[in-house]
């Protein structure tokens, strides 16, 4: 799909109750129905329990979502962890990226989504540098396979005892020029013990990204979005829209957004309504753009 694309893509990650209330069961149909529906162009393809899916629906689904004009994202496994010091389970963490590109690839889709990894006893620094290393690897063995065009998008983590803060962030997405940053809104409110709450605190976030990146990577950046419920240790589960007693507010995001001119992804991973949901966030961002950019 057209990197150029001038404003922000919305979709859900994965398919929402009502697609499946609607009668369908397979990801094939979800394109054309959510265009249709809902006027959603994303959606993000879950690996995250694992990579298993043929090549032959991966290519259906790849045409499907082209004719609908819909722009696909796949989730790499959860359980990748790019700072195991075990070089063998690292490598075989680099596999599911792989894999997860290969996949990608043939639906035509650019951007895969990986949560870095966690420490296990060595120290945070030790494990960054582990990731930062790994990371260079599965750089060089996408290009030696021919995926040059695939940009692992590295995501903000709900948990602070994980590899995941804006900070962090920052540092490996430096690591290579193809990288972009998969801002997950919903995980930066839950690891910082509810650290979301205002607009300001949404500036501070794209302010960040900006000065480390530039406006202009920062701007086609991948961004999470959900409501999410929080303990001590950070996320508990995402939440819904409608259940408004968890934060944080896209209300007070959709103007930064537009007014920064983002067109980057947005993915909703609300739990059941993530399709009305990205649809909610969709018509907040156009209210804010321009008459002389309104679109359709
Ligand atoms: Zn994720």
């Amino acid at each position: 799909m057209s990197q150029t694309h001038q404003f922000i893509r919305f979709g859900p990650a994965g398919n929402s109750d009502s697609f499946y209330a609607a009668g369908f069961s397979q990801t094939v149909d979800a394109f054309a129905w959510q265009k249709e529906r809902f006027g959603l162009d994303a959606f993000e393809v879950p690996f995250g329990r694992g990579v298993s899916m043929s090549a032959a629906t991966a290519e259906a689904i790849g045409v499907a979502a082209q004719q609908a004009g819909v722009s696909l994202s796949a989730h790499a496994p959860y359980y990748i962890n790019l700072a195991n010091p075990s070089d063998e389970m690292a490598q075989k963490s680099i596999q599911y990226i792989l894999s997860t590109a290969r996949l990608l690839s043939i639906m035509g889709g650019s951007r895969v989504v990986v949560h870095v990894g966690s420490p296990k006893k060595e120290s945070r620094e030790t494990a960054m540098a582990l990731c930062a290393e790994r990371l260079t690897q599965a750089r060089a063995q996408l290009i030696k396979e021919g995926f040059d065009h695939i940009r692992l998008c590295l995501e903000t983590m709900g948990r602070p005892s994980v590899i995941g803060t804006l900070e962090e962030i920052m540092t490996l997405v430096k690591v290579d020029a193809s990288f972009l940053p998969c801002i997950d809104f919903g995980h930066l409110h839950a690891s910082g013990g509810g650290a979301i709450n205002q607009q300001a605190d949404f500036e501070m976030v794209l302010d960040t990204v900006e000065s480390a990146l530039g406006s202009e990577r920062a701007r086609r950046m991948h961004m999470h979005f959900s409501r999410i419920e929080y303990g001590k240790k950070g996320e508990i589960r995402h939440r819904v829209f409608e259940e408004t007693e968890y934060g944080p507010e896209f209300s007070q995001l959709a103007p930064l957004l537009a007014n920064r001119g983002y067109h980057g992804v947005m993915i909703c991973e609300s739990r059941g309504t993530q399709a009305e949901d990205a649809v909610s966030m969709k018509r907040d961002y156009q209210a804010h753009l321009g008459a002389r950019h309104k679109i359709a």
